[in-house]
């Protein structure tokens, strides 16, 4: 067995980490209900058919293991990591909150539920069964069902499967041009260093990307996972 410092967070010394990066994040999502109108007089009721979905991620205890784990936040501070967004959805989730919209509107910018590689690991890790990355899952769902379909997220996503579906294999090049949008300059330049590195170690995706051979079984088989979601 290996006994480690948490990882993500610096180290003060032994084992003990510096904790403000979790708990910056869980106040970036403002943890606490937002309620429409004037405060009751008395305790805020729901129905317990609303609330009982939620008791899982409740049941979280800050523990931060799956931030110490999470794989994007290992390389990119930027994301809001799976505590906080797992904390985000018990909140956008609960029928009280009148701030759900503008919750997910913030969530699916950069650095919020898009930028989760669904690696799995704060499931696995997670002692009180919360599954974060479902949560992020079913905020993407939410985000979208509210109108916020057309942010970079869901517009990378489209631009992976036209990709794949037109060539057989993902156009590197142009991906980040349809992710953004041509003229979102400061987006663009932000991929530059990484278009740098790919180029100085000779992994620079061609420029005219033509289709893999036996493309046609790739559309057959985009297609037919269209028509099956199409009948669901
Ligand atoms: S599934 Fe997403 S949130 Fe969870 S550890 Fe992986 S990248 Fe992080
Ligand atoms: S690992 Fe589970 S219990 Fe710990 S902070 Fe993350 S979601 Fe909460």
């Amino acid at each position: 067995m290996t006994v480690e410092p948490m990882g993500v967070m610096p180290v003060i010394k032994d084992l003990v980490v510096d904790q403000t990066l979790f708990w910056d994040k869980v106040r970036q999502v403002s943890p606490w209900l937002q309620p429409e109108g004037e405060e009751p007089e008395a305790e805020y009721l729901a129905p317990n058919s609303d609330m009982t979905h939620l008791a899982g991620v409740m049941s979280c205890i800050m523990c931060g293991a799956c931030v110490s784990d999470c794989t994007v936040l290992e390389m990119d501070e930027n994301f809001i990591g799976p505590a906080a967004l797992a904390k985000a959805y018990r909140f956008a989730a609960d029928p009280r909150d009148a701030e759900d919209s503008s919750r997910l509107a913030e969530l699916s910018e950069y650095g919020g539920i898009w930028d989760c590689t669904r690696c799995y690991e704060c499931v696995e890790v997670c002692p009180k069964d919360v599954a974060p990355m479902d949560r992020i899952m079913a905020l993407r769902d939410r985000a979208m069902e509210h109108g916020y379909d057309k942010t970079y997220g869901p517009r990378h996503t489209d631009a992976f499967e036209e990709s794949v579906a037109h060539s057989g294999w993902l156009d590197e090049l142009r991906l980040p041009i349809k992710t953004f949008g041509i003229f979102n300059f400061p987006a663009l330049m932000s991929m530059a260093p990484v278009g740098l590195r790919a180029f100085l170690r000779g992994k620079l995706p061609p420029i005219f990307h033509r289709p893999v051979p036996g493309v046609k079984k790739v559309r057959q088989l985009v297609k037919s996972v269209k028509d099956q979601q199409q009948e669901e």
